[in-house]
């Protein structure tokens, strides 16, 4: 047992711990990582298909994507690592007047965010993403500087940053219980060993419940589950991320990309939500999901799937995170609750976490900080999920 307490101990190395843990060990703290998996990202970072968007209509959130995109698209000149990253941006379609209003609607919130994101008509989205299916096309908005990379070489990317500043990693470590002192955290305990620590934050993605629940703090984060695939490698033909927003009998939206390397990756959500934390693949969704995709692109008509995988969303009831320190209890942060954007978040969130926790909080920290408090109204839902 090592007897100095750590600054902070982060449980979970996941989309929000891992860049967390490099943003706090660059500034200068002691950190501990630990995570129940045999190595980084193997919770639902390694199940996200890697989109990247700033492009929402949440101020939190845009603030906190805009500071990801930063990070995501320089890592490769800053750092040295290939994480992936391509800038192909997002489409959003409209096929029916419906979905015509909704983006056209949310544009009016997203631009003055400074959101570099437009409606185009059918042939100028044509231009852009021409293998779309013409027919019935309406037209849709268009954000370049939104993107994609690979979640698992990113949080390999970032642990070997937090590592190079100092922070220690303890894998297949699940944590046991949050010792509480008081009104103070005062470290966790896993099968192996007991850690001291400042503060413990709390990053445990879907089982963020279970882990607050140690601390006595109730955090509402459910877990759902949602699957996705990848296809053979095909020469590139489509930039953008295609979102389709139209719900049918059985799904919402579903969206889908050409990965840097070739392949299709693609995803769909169930409706209605299937809660819960089970991983195992169903036979519903490749028929489901293919048909919608065939319908707006048909020339998918003969690619190969390879995979399909499941995951967990760890959702909150307003579609936002639950994010900063937790009244009455001192040295306890939650970063949890990303939903289906944990990934794109994570990095963003770090920086702000950061600035938070070494008391240099600007106006935008200050405003994400209280957009985003366990103590609020969980009434208001986002439009754009
Ligand atoms: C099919 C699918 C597609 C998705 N696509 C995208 C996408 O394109 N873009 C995007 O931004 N997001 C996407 N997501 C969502 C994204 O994967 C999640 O929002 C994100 O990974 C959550 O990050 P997290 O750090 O909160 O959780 P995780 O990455 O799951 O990390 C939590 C960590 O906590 C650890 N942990 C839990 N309990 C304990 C314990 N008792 N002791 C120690 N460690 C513990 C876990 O092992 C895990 O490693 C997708 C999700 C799915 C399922």
């Amino acid at each position: 047992m090592r007897n100095q307490p750590f600054d902070a101990i982060i449980i979970g190395a996941g989309s929000v711990g891992t860049p967390l843990a490099w943003q706090l060990a660059e500034a200068g703290m002691d950190i501990l990582v630990v995570d129940q998996y045999a190595s980084v990202g193997q919770g639902s970072n390694k199940n996200a298909i890697g989109g990247i968007r700033a492009t929402h209509s949440d101020p939190a959130k845009i603030r906190i994507c805009l500071k990801s995109i930063e990070i995501f698209s320089e890592w490769h000149s800053r750092y040295g690592d290939d994480i992936g990253w391509l800038q192909g941006g997002y489409a959003f379609m409209a096929y029916r007047d419906r979905e015509e209003k909704t983006l056209k609607d949310l544009l009016s919130v997203q631009k003055p965010y400074g959101l570099d994101i437009d409606w185009y008509d059918r042939d100028d989205l044509l231009e852009i993403i021409p293998a779309l299916n013409p027919d019935g096309l309406l037209g849709g908005t268009f954000s370049p500087g939104d993107g994609s990379a690979s979640p698992l070489l990113s949080a390999l990317a970032f642990e070997r940053r937090a590592r190079e500043f100092g922070a220690v990693f303890k894998y297949d470590e699940p944590v046991l219980e949050i010792l509480v002192e008081g009104s103070r955290v005062r470290g966790v305990r896993t099968p192996k060993d007991t850690y001291f620590g400042g503060m413990v934050i709390n990053a445990a993605g879907g089982w963020a419940r279970e882990i607050s629940a140690l601390a006595g703090v109730d955090v509402p984060v459910t877990p759902d589950c949602h699957e996705a695939g990848i296809t053979e490698p095909v020469a590139p033909f489509l930039k953008p991320m295609v979102v389709d927003i139209r719900p049918v009998e059985g799904s919402a939206n579903y969206y889908f990309y050409q990965h840097h390397t070739g392949q299709i990756i693609f995803c769909i959500t169930p409706n209605p939500p299937i809660v819960g934390t089970d991983t195992r693949e169903t036979s519903v969704f490749l028929p489901q999901v293919t048909r919608r995709m065939l319908e707006i692109m048909p020339c998918l008509k003969n690619i190969k799937v390879r995979r399909t995988w499941r995951g967990q969303y760890p959702n909150t009831p307003d579609g936002a995170p639950i994010v900063g320190e937790v009244e009455g209890l001192q040295g306890y942060l939650l970063a949890v609750g990303m939903c289906g954007q944990g990934y794109m978040l994570g990095p963003g969130l770090a920086v702000y976490l950061r600035q938070l926790i070494t008391s240099q909080m600007d106006n935008d920290t200050r405003m994400i900080m209280e957009q985003l408090k366990l103590d609020r109204d969980f009434g208001k839902k986002e439009a754009l999920k």
